[in-house]
């Protein structure tokens, strides 16, 4: 008899496309920080999701508005007002001083919803259609967001993408500058590189790119589809670095582990896309909605920005001890619940003995440990996680 795990293995193997090389383990459940494999084995979850469930699983507040909602009506069609789509887009604003909103289904079609508005806005002037882009990022898997990522590997086999984009490193705020001119109509950037392996822009190269954005006229736009809604400690990843974009792409985390993404544009970017311009099918629907706005009232009611500052912090001190003390141990990045520890070995085999162990994490770019936990892990967990974590390292160091 296979065991169910087997089960599901062999069904996937048969049936899904191979895109997916996934770590050996089948979730049943998830409570809080936790989740549980069809063995009823306990694992802490310190990825949540990929950043998706920064309030954990089946959290009450969320489940009951789920169900009141889905009993009520979940669907549609933006043909319709629906109650809950301005509530968002008005709160949203409200707490990132922005103008106006669009919502999707999903960070990739945000970022395809931004490409396009900066393209439409630019469309009066002859050959203002450029992007500028950072080498090592990840805007998603779409012919438009994928021009945008600056990754070899994603890229692959599917050009000719959109053109042109012109790449630049990471933090050279002169080969920003020279890159951006008058042809340019945006420049996308990601204030911290998430599946790039946690690599912060500094507050200068951010301002140099506003300044180009300035003296050009292209529209800046910040990807904080992995480093926004909290994970830094503050509810935007710009109020972090202190400089203020023109779009902002939000996603992953925003309905609590159900499909919901907006990106957000200054008033001067009101009317670029006109009535007709753009659309969705699913984006915005009354449910997702809803339960992106009790995100963000639990978000203030349980006070979860201050436990990701003070327990990031204990986070950082203890990636940062690790790499001060080990040579094997590159470098510690990242600040409140995104964080990574770069080693000089794989990876995966770490993640899946951590996995062993009872804790998950990824890794990325082969040799960077990341971690996005829920917004409610306490300093009792990061102990424990780390105590697990210098003990995989110690021995697969040797
Ligand atoms: C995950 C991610 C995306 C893509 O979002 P999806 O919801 O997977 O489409 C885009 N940009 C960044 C920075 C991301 O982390």
């Amino acid at each position: 008899m296979p065991t169910k795990f087997e089960e599901i293995v062999v069904r996937e193997r048969q049936y899904l496309l191979p895109t997916y090389n996934r770590y050996p383990l089948a979730i049943e459940r998830g409570k809080g920080i936790f989740v549980w494999d069809y063995d009823g084995r306990r694992y802490l979850d310190l990825l949540g999701g990929l950043g998706v469930n920064a309030l954990g699983h089946a959290h009450p507040r969320i489940v009951k508005i789920i169900r009141r909602q889905a009993a009520q009506l979940i669907h549609i069609s933006n043909l319709y007002y629906n109650e809950y789509q301005g509530q968002l887009a008005e709160k949203l604003c409200h707490l990132s001083g922005m103008a106006r909103a669009f919502f999707s289904n999903s960070g990739t079609e945000a970022m395809e919803g931004a490409l396009k508005l900066a393209r439409a806005a630019a469309s009066q002037r002859p050959g203002k259609c450029g992007i500028v882009a950072l080498e090592g990022s990840f805007h998603g898997r779409t012919f438009g967001a994928l021009s945008a990522t600056g990754q070899a590997k994603y890229r692959e086999g599917f050009e000719p993408l959109l053109e042109p984009v012109r790449f630049v490193e990471l933090n050279d705020s002169a080969g920003l500058q020279a890159a951006v001119d008058e042809s340019t109509c945006a420049i996308v950037v990601e204030p911290i590189q998430g599946e790039g392996g946690i690599r912060l822009c500094l507050p200068e190269f951010l301002r140099a790119a506003r300044e180009a954005a300035d003296r050009t006229g292209a529209v800046l736009i910040f990807d904080e589809i992995q480093c926004g809604l909290g994970r830094t400690g503050t509810l935007f990843a710009f109020q972090h670095f202190g400089v203020q974009p023109d779009v902002i792409t939000i996603a992953k985390p925003l309905a609590a582990g159900l499909p919901l993404g907006a990106f957000l544009v200054r008033e001067h970017l009101a009317n670029a896309l006109s009535t007709g311009a753009h659309g969705t099918t699913f984006g915005g629907g009354p449910l997702t909605c809803r339960v992106a706005l009790e995100y963000l009232q639990i978000i203030e009611d349980e006070n979860l920005l201050e436990n990701v500052r003070r327990v990031g912090a204990l986070l950082q001190s203890e990636l940062q001890a690790l790499a001060s003390r080990w040579d094997f141990v590159v470098e510690a990045r990242g600040t409140g619940f995104i964080q990574a520890l770069e080693i000089n070995m794989p990876g995966r085999p770490v993640v899946e003995a951590a996995m062993q162990e009872g804790v998950l994490l990824n890794s990325t770019q082969d040799k960077v440990l990341r971690f996005l936990p829920p917004f409610q892990v306490k300093e009792k967990h990061v102990e424990r996680a780390l105590r697990i974590l210098r003990k995989i390292l110690k021995a697969q160091s040797r």
